[in-house]
């Protein structure tokens, strides 16, 4: 396809580039959208419950993306603001348009819907929509400490619209009214058939969290919505991942190489020193070995389809709900358009393997160029992981919306970025060797979700 953020230059020319804004600037982009999707309908009906359903085929050619959240260095100039508006800008309803994208072809386009259900571990459970609404309870036991409850469309392409959770003492959590952040990920039509909402999603909203029957409320245009939920108690130390290489045998680097790839090991180790300064480190990470039309197709990523398509090639890692809590890191040989990385929603899809929003991608470009450059990869991965596991950025680049967390600094004058007092945070929607701090506040959300344990 030709998207938005296809250039159509060299990567000579993106690296160039990013060298000059790296060494000029300092900084590197990301940008980052945000809105809802309209939704109408009637009361509420509950009827037909299932359990383990089979779900519908699924064509992975569906809409075409302006998620935005992309780090790169757009045009050149990271305080243009218009930059923006330009991105978000994207026509939702083209088809994209594999002509001009010479290097996939048909024969390795992820083939998602029954198979990726064969590996799905959780208990789920679908409800026919009445009046294009529906409403289902579920119990949150007494030791529970979070929660994330997970509406998806069984399509995997028709819109889902949270509006509200019922708690057992009559309060209500609107998601178009103080939770409406936990909408995130609905603006981008590949990912607004399925949404994750964890409960409490910031320290400031602990008190949404309560046990016993809940009742949630979804708007949908599709015939049939399903959920599932995944409890989480006690103190969560680790992050496990799944690791796919895409093309970097040129630097050595592939699923048999990882564990002694001294580059990489260096990549992971300040990941993990940055997570560590809120109780976090790496568990278990497992090296997955991709067929090699699938690297050869996705090695450059031209565009973000390429990524929603490689992201498909997940697989579960077992059949068990453990193994299946893990976060889906694809590194790939380079990419030619405006970012470095890119997370599937805020936060990602916990637990929802071989499908368009599985998981992380990043450039693997920078790797082993220097240890500078390691350390640019590991901020990026930090970045974009902490994005996956429910973080916003601390301020936006437009300086006008900042997260919901109580103590991390915000900016308000993107005009002087060298006095933005979020300037070292992962978060910081400019990400450069020293944007490495996490806050406490934000660790509590990275605890929260169901993905670090
Ligand atoms: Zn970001």
């Amino acid at each position: 396809m030709t998207g938005p953020y296809n250039t159509g230059e060299s990567m000579d020319d993106i690296h160039l580039r990013w060298r000059h804004t790296a060494l000029i600037t300092g900084w590197a982009a990301v940008i980052l959208g945000l809105g809802h999707v309209a939704c109408s309908g009637d009361a509420p009906e509950r009827i037909d419950v299932g359990v383990g359903d089979e779900g519908a085929e699924v064509d992975a050619d569906v809409g075409t993306s302006n998620n935005t959240d992309l780090i790169g260095d757009t045009k050149g100039d990271y305080l243009d603001v218009e930059d923006v508006s330009v991105m978000a800008d994207v026509n939702a309803s083209s088809e994209p348009d594999d002509a001009g994208d010479s290097d996939v072809s048909g024969d390795v386009s992820p083939d998602v819907g029954p198979e990726q259900e064969a590996g799905f571990p959780f208990d789920w459970y679908c409800y026919e929509a009445v009046d294009g609404q529906v409403s289902f309870d579920f119990e949150i036991a007494t030791s529970t400490s979070s929660y994330t409850v997970i509406p998806f469309s069984l399509d995997e392409q028709g819109w889902i619209d949270p509006q509200k959770i019922a708690t057992p003492s009559g309060a209500t959590i609107d998601f178009y009214g103080d939770n409406f952040f936990q909408l995130y990920g609905l603006e981008y039509p590949e990912i607004q058939w399925i949404n994750a909402i964890t409960i409490p999603a910031a320290p400031k909203f602990e008190d949404q969290l309560e046990s016993g029957n809940h009742t949630m409320e979804v708007h949908t245009e599709v015939d049939e919505v399903c959920y599932y939920l995944i409890e989480t108690s006690g103190m969560a130390t680790e992050i496990d991942f799944n690791i796919y290489f895409v093309g970097l045998d040129d630097i050595g680097l592939n699923a048999q190489t990882a564990e002694t790839h001294d580059d990489f090991q260096s990549v992971l180790s300040s990941f993990e020193q940055m997570y560590e300064q809120v109780g976090l480190s790496l568990g278990e990470i497992r090296y997955v070995e991709l067929a090699q039309p699938v690297v050869d197709a996705y090695r450059v990523i031209h565009d973000e389809w390429d990524i929603y398509e490689l992201l498909a090639h997940s697989t579960y890692p077992g059949a068990d709900v453990d193994s299946a809590l893990s976060v889906n890191l694809f590194i790939t040989e380079r990419f030619v358009y405006e970012p470095v990385g890119l997370s599937m929603g805020i936060p990602g899809i916990p637990g929802y393997h071989a499908s368009l929003v599985s998981g992380v991608a990043l450039t693997g470009e920078y790797i082993g160029d220097n240890p500078d450059d390691n350390l640019f990869t590991a901020v990026a991965m930090a970045h974009e992981v902490g994005h996956f596991l429910g973080l916003f950025h601390t301020s936006e680049a437009d300086g006008q919306s900042h997260d919901n967390l109580d103590d991390t600094p915000e900016c308000y004058d993107f005009d002087q970025i060298w006095d933005c007092p979020d300037g070292q945070n992962v978060m910081f929607p400019f990400i450069h060797y020293d944007t490495t701090e996490l806050s406490s506040d934000q660790g509590s959300v990275l605890h929260v979700n169901p993905l670090t344990k």
